[in-house]
């Protein structure tokens, strides 16, 4: 028999249950389709660059093993048909995803296939598959304390075996003339990458985390969510070694990929929120072009949230710290919808995933699943706390780099010679903290 293993945002050899199952055939053939309705106009060069590096590394991984991957830009559906009609593939495999987007390529999949069978897999993207844990009376939870709890005491699968061997069927070897294929000249980053990464912190980096994780300047997160997004770091593995480290940095630590799978199991359920509102709120949102350009370009002249934006165009990845701050003060100070910002992160954001892209969107603006919708951080008290000594915005706003920790946060109260060209701010934190509050006590509430 032969099989086709569809790789989608589950970029590893090891732990995947897609793969183990599709390598129990004879012959098995791992594909990739580069779908440019996913990546044209939304992703920024970075994000591209990554998913590159990450499948010469899947390549390289399955050679190992004697296999190879094929890689086809188009319609996914097509493409994945047209594969399984060269190498007459009885039966396809394909890792089940949570996104509207996802939902419908499976079910057109179904029904184009045909004779084919369809193998679905739906315990790779998470630890525990979304729907496998529900609350009485509803089809997904809606508060997370009550989900962690569960999640916790659910059992979860098994780790999987790699393949010992992939054997390509004969003839394979047509399908390898594809210009958008790996290249020999990227640089290897993925799997190898992540699972070197996830070492290092079980090694050196996680009992700290309950002490550092909030502090922003410290790098005390584990910052594997680029290869969680496109699973070349397995989730199951990370939560199991996470609890049998049996800290309490590792027990927070568990904790956020139970968010990660909060997130999954919202999005499967109501995959419409990843444009519509969770809970719908009267939000009449500011149409300010200016304010969003200024947020996009780290020229609010509050630095905390200039540091935020900024490192996230330098380093395609933003603290969780400085995601709250800068979402607040976009949907809450600026009153701007956060559909906005939630495109914006999704350019950018080499680990921008749908389900933790718009629901952790939807919490900070006060329609998704926060239980204090209408809180408003202010940016001065959260840059005090959380960047005490002011390391953080020197960092990502050298304009501010030579300042003291008094005035790094409020540089408005300088003259303005010594604020180097940094702008004055576009806001009046007071002032837009009560327009916001009575817009939304007037609103829906
Ligand atoms: P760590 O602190 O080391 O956490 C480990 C892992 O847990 C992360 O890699 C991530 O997979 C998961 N995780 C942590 N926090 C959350 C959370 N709040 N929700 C869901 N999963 C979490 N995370 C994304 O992976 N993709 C996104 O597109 C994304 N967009 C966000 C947008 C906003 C407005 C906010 C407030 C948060 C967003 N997050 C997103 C969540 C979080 O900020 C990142 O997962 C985290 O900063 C990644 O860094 P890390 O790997 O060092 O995290």
């Amino acid at each position: 028999t032969t099989t086709v293993a569809v790789f989608t945002r589950d970029l590893r050899v090891h732990d995947n249950p897609m793969l183990a199952a599709a390598a129990r055939a004879d012959h098995v053939v791992p594909l990739f389709v580069r779908d440019r309705r996913v990546e044209n106009g939304t992703f920024a060069a970075g994000r591209a660059r990554f998913l590159d590096q990450c499948l010469t590394d899947l390549d390289a991984g399955l050679r190992e093993l004697g296999g190879r991957l094929v890689v086809r830009s188009g319609d996914p559906v097509e493409e994945i048909c047209r594969l399984a009609a060269e190498v007459d593939a009885e039966r396809v495999h394909l890792s089940r995803d949570v996104s509207a987007y996802a939902g419908s390529r499976e079910r057109s999949l179904v029904a184009a296939l045909g004779r084919r069978v369809l193998h679905v897999h739906d315990d790779v993207h998470t630890v525990v598959p979304p729907g496998r844990i529900l609350p009485q009376g509803n089809d997904h939870f809606a508060v997370f304390t009550p989900y962690h709890r569960r999640w916790i005491a659910t059992r979860w699968r098994d780790p999987v075996p790699a393949p010992r061997h992939l054997s390509l069927p004969p003839g394979a070897g047509r399908t390898d003339t594809n210009p958008d294929g790996p290249t020999a000249d990227v640089e290897r980053r993925g799997e190898t990458a992540g699972v070197a990464r996830t070492r290092s912190w079980l090694d050196t980096g996680i009992d700290a985390y309950e002490q550092r994780h909030d502090d922003l300047a410290a790098d005390g997160t584990s910052r594997l969510s680029p290869y969680l997004h496109l699973g070349c770091v397995s989730p199951l593995l990370l939560a199991r070694r996470a609890a049998a480290a049996g800290t309490d940095g590792a027990a927070a630590f568990a904790r956020q990929l139970a968010w990660r799978d909060f997130h999954h199991q919202v999005l499967a359920a109501r995959p419409d929120t990843a444009h519509a509102d969770y809970r719908p709120r009267a939000d009449r949102w500011n149409d300010d072009a200016d304010g969003l350009d200024a947020w996009r370009e780290g020229q609010t002249g509050i630095p905390i949230v200039d540091a935020g934006m900024r490192q996230l165009r330098a380093e395609g990845w933003m603290h969780n710290r400085a995601r709250l701050i800068t979402g607040s003060f976009l949907t809450k100070t600026l009153y701007i919808d956060w559909r906005a910002g939630a495109r914006h992160f999704f350019t950018w954001l080499l680990d921008g995933d749908i389900a933790n892209n718009c629901l952790n969107w939807q919490w900070v603006a006060g329609t998704g699943t926060d239980t204090r919708p209408n809180r408003v951080l202010n940016p001065i008290r959260q840059a005090q706390r959380y960047d005490p000594d002011g390391a953080y915005v020197r960092r990502y706003v050298p304009e501010l780099a030579h300042l003291s920790t008094a005035d790094v946060h409020q540089p408005w109260r300088l003259p303005e010679r010594e604020r180097r060209g940094y702008p004055a701010p576009i806001v009046d934190l007071a002032e837009a903290r009560t327009r916001f509050l009575a817009a939304r006590h007037g609103g829906a509430g």
